[in-house]
C-alpha cells in the first residue's frame, strides 16, 4: 500500500490578539489570574505593590487573546482582558514593560 502524502503542519503564528490591564493596587496576589488563564500568559510580578503583593504581569504577550478570563476570575477587579481590533498589531520591540501598571 502507497502511503499517503503527508503535508506539513502550517507553522503556529503567534498573533497579537489582545492584551491585559492590572491595576496593581487593587491586586491581593492571590494567583487566580495567572492560574486560570487558558494560554498562560502571566505570571507574577518580581515588584511587590503598595500592600506588599506580586501583582500579575504579562510574561507572554504575544499568546493573550483578550479573552478576559483573567479578569472574570479576579475577586478584586484588579485585571481586565481587551481584545484589539487589528489581530496584526504587535507592539514595537521594547514597547511593553514587564511590570507595566494602569
Ligand atoms: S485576557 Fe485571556 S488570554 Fe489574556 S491574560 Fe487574560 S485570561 Fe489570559
Ligand atoms: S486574580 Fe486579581 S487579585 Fe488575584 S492575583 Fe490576579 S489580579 Fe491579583
Amino acid at each position: 500500500m502507497e502511503q499517503a502524502d503527508v503535508k506539513p503542519k502550517p507553522k503556529k503564528v503567534l498573533k497579537y490578539l489582545g492584551t491585559t490591564f492590572v491595576k496593581t493596587e487593587l491586586c491581593k496576589g492571590c494567583g487566580f489570574c495567572i492560574e486560570f488563564c487558558p494560554t498562560k500568559v502571566l505570571e507574577f510580578s518580581k515588584a511587590f505593590n503598595s500592600k506588599g503583593y506580586h501583582y500579575p504581569v504579562m510574561a507572554y504577550e504575544e499568546l493573550c487573546n483578550g479573552c478576559d478570563l483573567c479578569g472574570l476570575y479576579c475577586p478584586d477587579f484588579a485585571i481586565f482582558g481587551v481584545k484589539y481590533n487589528n489581530p496584526e498589531y504587535k507592539p514595537a520591540a521594547g514597547a511593553a514593560s514587564k511590570d507595566g501598571q494602569v
